[in-house]
């Protein structure tokens, strides 16, 4: 009989582990916070909002049930056409860290609407080359509109675009440029769900038409923290980022091109160098 119970206790123990160990439900009380929430579970924001597709951080509520995994990262719903390469590239990221921290082997096939993790410590762990330039690629993806006049693409009438379009499917993750501060996560207009970044020497870095937002106001970014995914809200013709570097205490474009590296060279980066985060009490 006492054997039994032991044994029952052991399941149930065995149980809680295994379920702890995947991702945990959790209904939001009246005084939480998503920083609170993120301080009980030992979890970045951006792995609850992420996870929980939230389309607006200010947006949460009593009583809402939230799924929150118990490491830190995002999930990634494999896609038509997607190859492991492609999924690596887009997340900074090698194919061997990639397909470990998927229990996968390179002849693994993966398919459409299989979902796919990526721990935070994977990812963008590889950056193009950066000696002489204080920002990082934010998503990859391919050039579909550069700064300058032009026909706008909605209108048809020739206007000034203020930032350099990046386009890539919807869902691929847009990740902070620099370190600093969000000073905006939200419905911006035009620009969509959008979030703002404030750096250092008066400058500040836009990313538009989200399909959601990862971080919330007044959170501390590094340079490759995810900071949502790519979307066309607001004014947009297709899923793509609209990314701009201001300056002037944001009062002012530049050519993000002229800050950027160039994306000759994928190389290692040392993670997280450079941070605010840095210093103590
Ligand atoms: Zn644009």
């Amino acid at each position: 009989m006492k054997k039994g119970i032991a044994f029952f206790l052991f399941v149930i123990t065995f149980s809680i582990t295994m379920f702890a160990d995947s991702i945990v439900e959790y209904k939001v009380l009246s005084c939480d916070t998503l920083s609170l929430i993120a301080r009980k579970f030992d979890v970045y924001m951006e792995t609850i909002l992420d996870y929980n597709n939230i389309d607006d951080p200010n947006m949460i509520y009593e009583g809402q049930i939230l799924k929150i995994p118990s490491e830190d990262g995002v999930f990634y719903t494999v896609k038509e056409g997607d190859t492991i390469g492609y999924i690596a590239n887009m997340f900074f990221t090698t194919i061997s860290l990639l397909l470990g921290a998927n229990n996968l082997v390179p002849s693994s096939t993966i398919y459409a609407g299989q979902e796919l993790f990526i721990p935070e410590e994977i990812m963008y762990i590889l950056e193009y080359s950066s000696a002489n330039s204080a920002f990082k690629w934010p998503l990859c993806g391919v050039i579909s509109s550069k700064y300058g006049w032009r026909i706008h693409p909605v209108t048809g009438e020739k206007s000034f675009h203020e930032g350099l379009d990046i386009a890539a499917p919807e869902g691929s993750p847009v990740f902070s440029s620099k370190n600093g501060i969000v000073t905006f996560a939200g419905e911006n207009g035009g620009y969509g769900f959008m979030v703002e970044v404030r750096h250092s020497n008066g400058f500040y870095t836009r990313y538009g038409h989200l399909s959601h937002i990862d971080v919330t106001v007044g959170q501390m970014v590094n340079a490759g923290s995810i900071l949502g995914r790519v979307g066309e809200t607001g004014v947009a013709t297709g899923p793509h980022l609209h990314f701009e570097i201001r300056c002037n205490g944001n009062s002012a474009t530049l050519n993000p091109l002229e800050k950027l590296p160039s994306r000759a060279v994928l190389v290692y980066s040392e993670k997280y160098s450079g941070s605010m985060n840095a210093g103590g009490e």
